[in-house]
């Protein structure tokens, strides 16, 4: 039987997991599933300083696992690993890392070997993005988003695997996106980029499955809290009333995707792997794709 709205909704708020807007650890946490799960291991995370990185990082922490938070800004990370350290209990290593520059990688992970010994858990996480027309984009934009989204994405993985996995074995996830499942407006950059990391996920996967090595994309909805949502009409999306036409009916929240990232890099999915696993309430299939409204958004400066 279908479910009346009221009861739905009730039904659904009991159930979704608490997160909270800025780069702030949880003041409470419930485990789902058992708090050792990551218990000895160690994940480096691009772009672990903020948004959905940070989310992961605190998640796979209140886990077991310590963590290596790395992106440009040594400064955010630092704090952000403060935070990490106090809510967790975990150890955390700051890094400052850029992964189109491969030896700042190899600098970072050499790093991380050093203070822990060992890495089990690659989460490629960095990311650049903003709306714009592909009439607008300048060749250098789209060239920023590759090069940060899928060289930095190839970049590091290669350097993990040659430093530590290629011996020891390890778990990728790449964190991708829907947007070029139905070529979405205004973000032709970030949608190529996206799509070959996904391809990416399918090669690597195949040709390190033999030193046991899994590799996984996790694509992301629209997700509260996050730079994204605040700059590509997350907002907009919100207040036009477009959540309605997600089947779940609402926006994901950042607790939402690292609770989805930490099966894929957990053992719970030890024989998953060239997979994407889509974490957006249905998004994709039904959301409008409207040029117009996109365009309205971009022209009215909220990617600024
Ligand atoms: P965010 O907070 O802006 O995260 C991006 C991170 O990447 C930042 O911590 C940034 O730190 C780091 N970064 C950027 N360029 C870098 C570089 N060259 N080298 C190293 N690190 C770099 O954004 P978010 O919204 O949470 O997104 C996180 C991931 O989820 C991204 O891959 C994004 O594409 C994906 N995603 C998000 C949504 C959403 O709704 N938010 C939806 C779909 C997919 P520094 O500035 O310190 O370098």
């Amino acid at each position: 039987a279908v479910p009346a709205p009221a009861m739905a909704a009730g039904a659904m708020a009991a159930r979704v997991p608490p997160d909270e807007d800025e780069d702030e650890c949880l003041p409470q946490y419930r485990h789902l599933l058992s708090p050792d799960l990551l218990a000895g291991q160690v994940a480096f995370i691009t772009g672990g300083g903020s948004g959905i990185g940070f989310r992961i990082a605190e998640i796979f922490m209140r886990h077991g696992c310590r963590t290596v938070i790395a992106s440009r800004n040594l400064q955010r990370v630092s704090e952000a690993s403060k935070k990490l350290v106090a809510a967790t209990g975990q150890q955390c290593l700051p890094l400052s890392m850029d992964v189109r520059q491969p030896q700042t990688i190899v600098a970072a992970v050499d790093e991380a070997l050093k203070e822990f010994k060992r890495i089990d858990i690659l989460i490629n996480g960095a990311a650049g993005n903003f709306l714009c027309p592909a009439s607008a984009l300048s060749f250098n934009a789209f060239k920023t988003v590759i090069d940060i989204d899928t060289m930095g994405t190839f970049n590091t993985s290669k350097v993990l695997f040659e430093k530590y996995f290629r011996d020891h074995g390890g778990v990728i996830v790449n964190i991708t996106a829907t947007l070029s499942y139905r070529g979405q407006a205004l973000q032709v950059h970030a949608g190529a980029a996206k799509a070959a990391i996904d391809a990416m996920t399918r090669h690597l996967a195949v040709e390190w499955g033999p030193n046991n090595i899994r590799v996984n994309s996790l694509a992301p909805g629209p997700i509260t809290g996050t730079e994204g949502f605040r700059r590509l009409g997350g907002r907009f999306a919100e207040k036009s009333d477009q959540f309605s036409m997600i089947p779940l009916q609402r926006a994901g929240n950042k607790t939402e995707i690292a609770h989805s990232t930490l099966y894929l890099a957990s053992p719970i999915s030890s024989y998953v792997t060239g997979t994407t696993l889509v974490v957006d309430g249905g998004s994709w299939l039904t959301s409008p794709n409207s040029f117009s409204a996109l365009l309205d958004v971009w022209a009215a400066g909220a990617n600024q």
